[in-house]
């Protein structure tokens, strides 16, 4: 007969005293300790829909989709718990650090369609105005042009994005070019990249 090791005897004994180590979940509610990486969700309010989240999103829990009709347009981003690994890479590469944040939340079982486990949130587009094409979601020009303070001025884009803000000009509608002919005065429009380099260049 082989005796027990004092190790084990202490232990033994430990846990006769104190209890078992494990939680009473779900008869008692748990609280998770303080780092515990939980569910993750979108503040829309902090959020400026820059995407860095679901470029770095291993599992794909993250994703977006830009929607343009009849001049406007929007930015859904996607956020779907069932696939998520809870890395927290989301949150640690948000440059405004609270667009998503993890939660304590991990009683995340269900018995509802995938549908109720997506978090949805939309952000308004700023379109170029000679192609219609995407510039960036109107909250992340906001948000760089008051990063970079009067710097913003050296860009036509910035500058005319915080004169429209302010009420100062009037907001622009792309106007869709049919031809690839760009003039002298489509540089001081709100443009895509590809547009601005056009315009640089032909103009
Ligand atoms: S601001 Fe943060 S949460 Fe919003 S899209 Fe960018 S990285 Fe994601
Ligand atoms: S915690 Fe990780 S897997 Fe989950 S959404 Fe964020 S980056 Fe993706």
């Amino acid at each position: 007969m082989r005796y027990p090791k004092l190790r084990e005897l202490k232990e033994a004994i430990r846990a006769l005293l104190k209890g078992p180590y494990t939680t009473k979940f779900p008869f008692h509610p748990h609280k998770p300790f303080e780092r515990f990486r939980g569910k993750p969700y979108y503040y829309e309010k902090d959020c400026i829909g820059c995407t860095a989240c679901v470029n770095v999103c291993p599992s794909r829990a993250l994703e977006f989709k830009d929607r343009i009709e009849n001049g406007r347009g929007k930015r859904v981003l996607t956020y779907t718990v069932d696939v998520c690994i809870f890395c927290g890479q989301c949150q640690a590469n948000c440059p405004t650090e609270k667009g998503i944040m993890l939660s304590q939340d991990f009683d995340l079982a269900t018995t509802g369609k995938r549908e109720l486990l997506k978090q949805e949130i939309e952000k308004d587009l700023l379109l170029c105005e000679c192609c219609g094409d995407v510039v960036a979601p109107r909250d992340q020009i906001a948000w760089v042009a008051k990063k970079i303070g009067p710097l913003c001025f050296s860009n036509a884009s910035l500058l005319l994005f915080y004169l429209e803000n302010m009420g100062l000009a009037a907001k622009g509608n792309p106007v869709l070019k049919q031809d690839t002919e760009y003039l002298r005065a489509d540089r001081l429009k709100i443009l895509c990249p590809s547009c601005r380099r056009q315009a640089a260049i032909k103009s």
